[in-house]
């Protein structure tokens, strides 16, 4: 394992952290956010602490394939399911997980919400799907949500929150931003009589958009 590079790791998963909190994503120490290492290491939030008074150092180092950590403090129960999507997903390096209100408020219904903004569909890849209902920290919640994230991602879970994924930390925050008020434009269009969805042909288009154009790369 690069330890410079791993230290770095640590502070962005810190840092982000602390933004999803500050961000209003999250109540109390709900949540976690990992980033990868490497093929076989990655960061994790740890267990049950407050997001205000995290430091980099506390951030946990597992071993992905045995979920063996460093250090005294535990990691996040949620170990399972960051180790299988970046063991899985080779072009994700960050992963965010909360229970922020409205992806909850839709994730209770157990249903996902269809192709309805640009944003979504350009940063998220598509439709939301909702993984099936499994105990947190399970393997089987570990496989159910990766499943609901093939091609996509952000995924919801059924009555316990959303997961979101970035190449990095930043998008992988966005992206947990982003689903957020896609499930709240979802709740509030019920009201007006439903939504148009996007077609698969443009959802396709614009996510690509996303993945290979978007920004200031020439
Ligand atoms: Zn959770």
């Amino acid at each position: 394992m690069d330890r410079e590079y791993a230290k770095k790791v640590q502070k962005e998963v810190c840092v982000t952290a602390k933004a999803m909190a500050d961000g209003g994503l999250t109540a109390g120490t709900w949540g976690n956010i990992s980033g990868r290492i490497d093929d076989t290491y990655m960061v994790i939030t740890p267990s049950g602490m407050d997001y205000s008074k995290l430091t980099p150092d506390q951030m946990v180092v597992v071993n992905m394939k045995t979920g063996e950590y460093e250090g005294d403090l535990k990691p996040s129960v949620e170990v399972p399911i960051h180790s299988r999507i970046l063991l899985t997903r080779p072009e994700v390096n960050g992963v965010v997980h909360t229970h922020s209100s409205k992806a909850l408020a839709v994730a209770v219904t157990r249903k996902g919400i269809p192709p309805i903004c640009d944003d979504q569909v350009q940063i998220l890849g598509g439709d939301v799907r909702c993984a099936g209902y499994t105990y947190p920290g399970s393997q089987e919640m570990a496989e159910s949500v990766c499943e609901a994230l093939h091609e996509r991602f952000g995924a919801l879970i059924a009555n316990h929150g959303s997961i979101t994924l970035g190449r990095n930390l930043k998008e992988a925050l966005i992206a947990a931003t982003v689903l957020e008020k896609t499930a709240q434009i979802w709740i509030d269009v019920q009201a007006l009589g439903g939504a148009v969805e996007i077609s698969r042909e443009d959802c396709e288009f614009f996510h690509e958009f996303f993945m290979n154009k978007y920004g200031q790369k020439k």
